[in-house]
C-alpha cells in the first residue's frame, strides 16, 4: 500500500476506537472526554470543525501518529460487518494500491480489534475477499 499522506481519511473520521486505542492515547495525556464520541455503540475519534481531533491543521499530520488508533493504521483496509470480510475502502485515492499480501497481514491485526470490540469471537479471523 502505498500512502500520499493526503490526510483525507482524517476528515470528517468516523472511526472507531478500541479500548486499547482510548486507553493508549489517554497515557499521552489526554482525557477521553476530549478525543472521543460515541455514536451508534461505539466510541470514535471526535472531529473539530470536520477533522480528526488529533490532525494538525497546519501540517496535516497526525499529532499522535506513532500512538494513532488501529483502525487508522490499517486503512484504507476496512472491515465489511454485512460479509464478515475484509475489503478496501475507495475513498482512499491510492486504494488501488492495496495489495492482497497487505489484506493478509492485515487480518490477524483486524481480527484483535474485532475481538476487543466484541465483534469476532478470540481466534475468529474475518474473511479475505477473493
Ligand atoms: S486517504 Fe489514503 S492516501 Fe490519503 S492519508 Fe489516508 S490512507 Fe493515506
Amino acid at each position: 500500500m502505498i500512502c500520499i499522506k493526503c490526510a483525507k481519511c482524517c476528515f470528517n473520521t468516523e472511526m472507531i476506537l478500541t479500548p486499547s486505542d482510548v486507553s493508549r492515547i489517554s497515557k499521552l495525556g489526554y482525557d477521553p472526554s476530549e478525543f472521543t464520541v460515541k455514536r451508534d455503540g461505539f466510541i470514535r475519534l471526535r472531529n473539530v470543525d470536520g477533522a480528526c481531533y488529533f490532525l494538525d491543521r497546519k501540517t496535516l499530520r497526525c499529532s499522535i501518529y506513532p500512538h494513532r488508533p488501529i483502525g487508522c493504521v490499517l486503512y484504507p483496509i476496512v472491515y465489511d460487518p454485512a460479509t464478515n470480510m475484509l475489503t478496501v475502502d475507495r475513498e482512499c485515492p491510492m486504494h488501488w494500491t492495496v495489495t492482497m499480501s497487505d489484506l493478509v497481514k492485515a487480518r490477524p491485526i483486524m481480527a484483535r480489534a474485532l475481538w476487543e470490540l466484541r465483534i469476532l469471537r478470540p481466534n475468529e479471523l474475518p474473511k479475505l475477499p477473493n
